[in-house]
């Protein structure tokens, strides 16, 4: 079942207009936020970042957080998700095709859908650990809006699943990394302190970032919120990726060459344990 634009429908019947800007334009912004136990993990942090990235791109909240609040546990329901993902998309909403804003107000377009996902397989996932390759990182400036718009973000994943690797991460201009495809990237230095590139302009602020700062801390652990280098990178104790829905999975292999002992290391294996201590529910 999904919700669209008011109404609760079975996903075959699930369709917008062709006019919608986020069809014509990836005129919009989009969330993902993470099911456990039946209840919606972090829901606040990641809907305050829906507004902060719809208020970027001038669009309004179809509807207040509380209200949007309840559409999301209403889906969790009927799909029957004890642990999955809801993903939600605000668009411009619809209107005759233009680039410019329209000039008269229209309602924003809003959607939301819900997945269960395969715990088991996720934990055998991040028991073995994940390969990810390098790619060009070729985005826009303003990757820290989360929108729609995520062609170079498919490519780069593609690119990755061709490769047998589950995730690509993006490579700057200057050979630092900035996140990968659909999660934010991090390493462990040799001398153990924990190293993710700065939460600008140039990557998305995860809410499993954010929320992982506090379980580091936690453990007493040293972050050093900086670029860091592919070189670096290869050379790591560690490396691992976070995202809501895989929160975080250790990295054993990059571009083939084998990180620290070509296992899933200590640290990312004691934070993913730990995380859900640090995170909200409900
Ligand atoms: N970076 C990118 C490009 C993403 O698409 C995502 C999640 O989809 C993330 C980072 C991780 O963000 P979060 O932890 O909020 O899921």
């Amino acid at each position: 079942m999904a919700y669209v634009n008011g109404r609760y429908m079975p996903m075959r019947n699930a369709v917008v207009h062709v006019e919608d800007r986020g069809y014509q334009f990836g005129d919009g912004v989009y969330e993902v936020c993470e099911v456990r136990g039946g209840e919606l993990i972090d829901r606040r942090r990641h809907l305050a970042r829906l507004k902060r990235s719809l208020d970027e791109l001038r669009i309004r909240m179809p509807m207040s957080e509380a209200a949007l609040g309840v559409v999301l546990r209403e889906v969790v329901a009927r799909n029957r998700i004890g642990y999955g993902t809801v993903y939600m998309q605000v668009t411009r909403g619809v209107a005759r095709r233009d680039h410019a804003f329209p000039t008269t107000e229209v309602p924003p377009s809003l959607v939301v859908t819900g997945r269960v996902l395969n715990r088991a397989r996720n934990e055998t996932l991040a028991a073995k650990g994940v390969a990810v390759v390098s790619v060009p990182d070729d985005r826009w400036g303003r990757v820290d809006i989360k929108t729609i718009g995520l062609l170079p973000n498919v490519l780069a994943r593609q690119t990755a699943i061709e490769k047998g690797a589950r995730e690509a991460w993006l490579i700057a201009k200057d050979g630092t990394v900035t996140e990968g495809a659909s999660s934010n990237a991090w390493i462990v230095t040799p001398a153990g302190s924990i190293v993710t590139h700065p939460a600008d302009h140039t990557i998305l602020s995860g809410i499993t970032r954010a929320v992982l700062f506090e379980a580091i801390k936690g453990q007493g652990l040293t972050i050093e919120e900086r670029p860091f280098t592919l070189n670096e990178a290869y050379a790591a104790r560690e490396a691992f990726l976070t995202s809501a829905s895989q929160i975080v999975v250790p990295v054993v292999t990059i571009d083939g060459r084998t990180v620290g002992d070509g296992k899933p290391g200590p640290i990312a294996t004691g934070l993913r344990r730990e995380f859900h201590r640090f995170a909200e529910r409900g």
